[in-house]
């Protein structure tokens, strides 16, 4: 759609992506090997099976991340969240955090940790910060992870992954225990960079 890539969308984009993987002895996407950008927010048309009626969706968006290890963002968003960081809003950061998720495949919100036990307080915690949020929704009551965060354990933990690294005050105040579990998986304390 006409975005040349020029060295500062590279290093933009390249600077988004490693603050996922500062602390994490890996260091790579192992399965990432395309990052597609557009200028601006982009059009997907979809078409989705529901029973026996089949629907066309058609989605604006600003990032979207596939398991066959595909990026794609809108520079637009990638600029603004990058220049306004303390709304922890970052597409960036979000689709890199669906890439961790999808090393095994499919994204579910529960990247593989290496052992069951990590697995399993790794759910518990989850589902109780996601039904915790949910209730605060329900209850009309603030949350920093926001309504997104509330439609599927996937998009949790990106939004999660987002207000991490850009409002790590606000995450660790309202989820405490989604912010310890997520210090233990990123291997950083973004409370402590500020
Ligand atoms: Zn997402």
């Amino acid at each position: 759609a006409g975005q040349v890539i020029t060295d500062e969308v590279r290093v933009t984009i390249a600077a988004l992506a490693s603050l996922p993987l500062l602390g994490r002895a890996r260091g790579y996407y192992p399965k990432l090997h395309t990052v597609l950008v557009y200028p601006g927010a982009f059009i997907v048309d979809r078409v989705r099976h529901q029973g026996p009626l089949q629907m066309q969706d058609r989605q604006v968006l600003s990032g979207e991340s596939w398991g066959e290890g595909q990026v794609v963002l809108s520079w637009d968003d990638v600029l603004r969240d990058a220049s306004l960081p303390e709304r922890g809003h970052n597409v960036a950061v979000h689709e890199f955090a669906h890439q961790l998720d999808q090393v095994k495949g499919w994204a579910n919100g529960a990247p593989w940790l290496g052992n069951r036990a990590r697995q399993a307080r790794w759910a518990a915690v989850m589902q109780q910060s996601f039904d915790l949020l949910r209730a605060r929704l329900a209850a009309g009551e603030p949350d920093p992870l926001g309504d997104y965060a509330a439609t599927e354990p996937a998009e949790f933990f990106a939004v999660a992954s987002e207000r991490f690294f850009g409002q790590p005050w606000a995450l660790a105040q309202a989820h405490p225990a989604l912010y310890g579990e997520l210090r233990r998986f990123y291997e950083v304390d973004p409370l402590l960079w500020s």
